[in-house]
């Protein structure tokens, strides 16, 4: 599943992994596999593996389960990757994100902002300060935020257009 041509499944693995951990799953196949299987595939440190391993268990695309051997005590690690739960984790991700970014179109719509050179703020603490910035010696001038909420509509428009075609 980490050969996939669908670049949006790459993508979402690209964050989680990065390229070094698309790299080292690409190369173990599909069904359960030891850990030490993976390490063997790999010309890459066990604890770089354990860590894609453990990205990839956090982010729910991973199980695994451990084995003890009785004689030796050693514990084997038997890691299984769920491709039907790739789509409902992108679901969500995409879900998150665009619940960030109405907050967000929020907060810049009822706001009124205003700046110095060296920040922006609301209205209200630009008033406190008499709408003067000790710290870079200027005074805060209105923000207009419109090109900012016009950018936000049209991403979030995108993506409830992405989020439809799935
Ligand atoms: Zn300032």
């Amino acid at each position: 599943m980490f050969e996939t041509e669908d670049l949006l499944v790459r993508e979402y693995f690209r964050k989680i992994i990065g390229e070094d951990g698309l790299d080292i799953m690409k190369n173990v196949p599909e069904g359960e596999i030891s850990e030490t299987e993976i390490v063997k595939l790999n010309d890459t440190k066990p604890s770089s593996i354990r860590k894609v391993l453990y990205k990839l268990y956090e982010s729910r695309n991973a199980e695994y389960r451990t084995e003890r051997d009785d004689n030796s005590g050693w514990i084997t690690y038997w890691w299984s990757f769920n491709s039907d739960n790739v789509k409902k984790m992108m679901d969500k991700e995409a879900d998150d994100e665009l619940h960030e970014l109405r907050k967000k179109l929020e907060y810049e719509k009822i706001g009124e902002f205003y700046h110095c050179h060296c920040h922006c703020v609301l209205f209200e603490v630009a008033a406190e300060q008499d709408f003067w910035c000790e710290d870079c010696e200027s005074h805060f001038e209105h923000f207009d935020n419109g090109g900012l909420i016009k950018e936000l509509e049209e991403q979030i428009e995108e993506r409830e257009k992405a989020r439809r075609r799935n």
